[in-house]
């Protein structure tokens, strides 16, 4: 069961997660995963006050011209039960949703298809799709077979999605870059995201990032399994 929807974070402009859209995005708090490398931990836990739902909804209301969509991030998403509440007053709007989500919930990811209340879905997917190589990821016990369930919810749905990996040294090498994308085999888009720890907390914050071939590398290889590869953050 997921808790009422808390919104820890609004950003009013973004041209980056989005491609091709003027978008606003809605960060909410808390996550299921403890992903070491996690650069946005103060999403993680879950804050004490929250941003109202309804000055949002003003601001957006009030730069209608300008606005085409809205990127639903955290933290996780998908472990809040008012998400389909948040998403139907947005959609109200006449806004295009994105959800960003590490697909630990196939369920809800279903429903909100099913209920044509997001367009774009950005799936963060860490490891091989083995349950070892996705604890040490998310740092914490994962049931991969949820992972794999919303994987292959999207790939027959029909809503344009990408999936987007983070190049984090001792989490993806070359190696299990290639059992990682064996279970991606035919996706349509995925995107190689350059770690970068300047705000990580803890063990992995003063980690070194891949140098700029490795990552055009990884980006190579991804080629023979993925239909369209793009590196973000070098
Ligand atoms: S799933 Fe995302 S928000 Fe959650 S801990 Fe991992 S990197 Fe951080």
């Amino acid at each position: 069961m997921g808790d009422a929807v808390r919104i820890a974070g609004f950003v009013k402009t973004t041209l980056q997660d989005w491609e091709g859209k003027n978008a606003c995005m809605i960060l909410l708090a808390g996550c299921n995963f403890r992903c070491p490398y996690c650069n946005r931990p103060e999403l993680v836990g879950v804050p004490e006050e929250s941003i109202d739902t309804s000055s949002i909804l003003d601001y957006i209301k009030g730069n209608k011209d300008f606005l085409e969509a809205v990127v639903i991030s955290g933290g996780e998403p998908t472990i809040h039960e008012d998400l389909y509440k948040l998403i139907g007053d947005l959609r109200k709007l006449k806004l295009k949703v994105k959800l960003d989500t590490n697909g630990s919930n196939p369920d809800l990811l279903d429903d909100l298809i099913g209920a044509k209340l997001v367009d774009k879905v950005c799936i963060n997917i860490m490891a091989p799709l083995d349950p070892a190589s996705y604890s040490k990821a998310a740092g914490m016990d994962v049931d991969v077979e949820l992972i794999k369930k919303s994987l292959d919810i999207l790939k027959g749905s029909g809503v344009s999605y990408e999936i987007r990996t983070v190049a984090v040294p001792g989490i993806i090498g070359h190696d299990s870059l290639k059992a990682m994308l064996n279970g991606l085999d035919g996706s349509e888009s995925l995107i190689i995201q350059q770690f970068d720890g300047r705000n990580v907390s803890g063990a992995m914050k003063d980690l070194k990032p891949y140098p700029k071939p490795v990552l055009v590398k990884m980006a190579e290889t991804s080629k023979g399994y993925v239909k369209r590869v793009r590196i973000r953050g070098l």
